[in-house]
């Protein structure tokens, strides 16, 4: 069985780019009956952060990526680490090093560009001082290292290039890369995905699966995402936290979407939902090549998934995107006019607080305030207009034929086509001149609603 992990370092907010690794992974696992796992790798004591360990998890349940079990603390496990280290010290595959800073310095020196090579890797064992010391791993010193990865392909590394790396410090605690591979071996780890900046790495960390006996997983090690111009995405481009994305109203959906396609695809399809990704989503399909991140783009595939989402689902999106940005929640009020216009409006909107643009005619309260060309459009000529229209819906049906037959009928009686009556009674119940369409917002109003704000316009 597939199992995945995400294994953030929590020093910050999540990051675009490690919401994608874990969208990846999750729909790997998923997509196979899988497990997804969560490991915060939390062993850096000075930059790890509870609240930052909170705005990932937060970010992860926001973008809708469940993990199995508990989120696994890598810093609670230092001392399997470290047991792992003994064990392997005891094995021969590694062995104490008691040099000092200092000394290694000096050997640097002497050799300059060459990865350390500690005098104690050959030391005969009854040499070793009673004394405090690092532990290193006893790396092949000829010979290659080759990862096969499913995105990048065969990838060799020369061993004489890499040292003897430190798997715990001489004051016990264990290194990240050591942490790393004890910790994905441990929880059964079959599959990791995450940035190409981990690429070499992975030769490290084979070696240390190669020391230990351990079956290695399969590496994927996917291109970091790029902005608008090609370089390495940073603030500079432009929202880098996922929270920045909920908070300008992207839908949780569209954003699976979006970045689904960032770096990965699937023939030409460009717009799918869950079951489609999770039944595409391949190691196969994931570029070598950085994917950019296309404002554009997103506002495209997000349109299509407010459209497409039931209006269940979009209230709910919109209750959290409220109360991410910090706004009141509709009252039932607003929700009891808005619902009605739901199929209509998500028609337009590509991004929540679009919808909510939209949608304000449904929000706002009596008495409707007119900015200035709603004003300009509430002439002498068209209030009259407006009055006879109000005296027509006081017994209309209150159905869009109806409306609409009861809009004709007194266009043609005044000799003026239906736009000359649109445009006051856009400013008549919304306040403004751009807004759906009249007869969409009395729908959604009602009848009392719209003859309430006719006779405040007309007044
Ligand atoms: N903690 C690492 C990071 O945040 C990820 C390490 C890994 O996936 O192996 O970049």
């Amino acid at each position: 069985p597939v199992v995945t992990r995400f294994a953030p370092s929590p020093t910050g907010y999540l990051h675009i780019g490690g919401a994608r690794t874990a969208l990846f992974n999750w729909l790997y696992a998923r997509g196979r009956g899988g497990r997804f796992l969560l490991r915060i790798e939390d062993t850096d004591r000075a930059r790890s952060t509870p609240e930052a360990t909170q705005a990932i998890l937060e970010g992860l349940t926001w973008l809708g990526l469940d993990w199995d079990g508990e989120p696994v603390s890598q810093f609670a496990r230092a001392e399997r680490h470290a047991e792992v280290a003994r064990q392997m010290m005891a094995a021969g595959t590694a062995y104490p090093c008691y040099t000092t800073p200092a000394e290694i310095e000096a050997w640097r020196a002497e050799n300059p560009n060459q990865p350390f090579v500690s005098p104690w890797r050959d030391a005969d064992p009854s040499t070793r001082p009673d004394a405090p010391h690092a532990i290193r791993l006893r790396a092949p010193r000829e010979g290659v290292t080759v990862i096969h990865d499913a995105v990048q392909g065969d990838v060799t590394f020369r061993n004489d290039q890499l040292d003897d790396m430190v798997l715990l410090r001489s004051d016990g605690t264990p290194t990240y890369m050591h942490a790393v591979v004890v910790d994905d071996h441990d929880m059964g780890v079959t599959h990791i995905i995450r940035g190409d900046d981990h690429l070499t790495n992975a030769a490290r960390q084979a070696q240390v699966y190669a020391a230990n006996g351990w079956d290695l997983p399969v590496f994927a090690h996917i291109p970091l995402i790029h902005g608008t111009d090609g370089k390495k995405l940073s603030k500079r481009h432009g929202a880098v936290g996922l929270h920045e994305y909920a908070a300008l109203g992207y839908p949780a959906a569209a954003m699976r979407n979006y970045l689904a396609r960032l770096g990965w695809s699937h023939g030409d399809d460009e717009l799918f939902d869950d079951a489609q990704a999770l039944e595409w989503f391949d190691l196969d399909g994931i570029g070598k090549a950085p994917a950019r991140l296309d404002f554009k783009k997103l506002e495209h595939v997000s349109g299509h998934h407010v459209a497409a989402m039931a209006d269940e689902a979009l209230l709910k999106e919109l209750a959290d995107f409220l109360e991410a940005t910090a706004q009141p929640a509709l009252t039932p009020l607003q929700l009891q006019r808005l619902t009605p216009a739901l199929g209509v409006l998500k028609q337009k909107a590509r991004t929540l607080p679009q919808l909510l643009e939209q949608a304000r005619f449904a929000l706002i309260d009596r008495p409707v305030q007119a900015d200035d060309k709603a004003r300009a459009a509430l002439d002498p000529v068209s209030v009259g207009i407006l009055n006879h229209l109000t005296a027509a819906l006081q017994n209309a049906n209150w159905a869009r034929d109806d409306l609409e037959a009861a809009a004709q009928r007194i266009a043609e009686s005044h000799g003026v086509g239906l736009g000359k009556i649109a445009a006051p009674l856009r400013a008549a119940l919304a306040g403004r001149t751009t807004t759906p369409s009249v007869f969409d917002m009395m729908l959604a109003l009602g009848r009392d609603e719209t003859l309430a704000r006719l006779a405040d316009a007309t007044a």
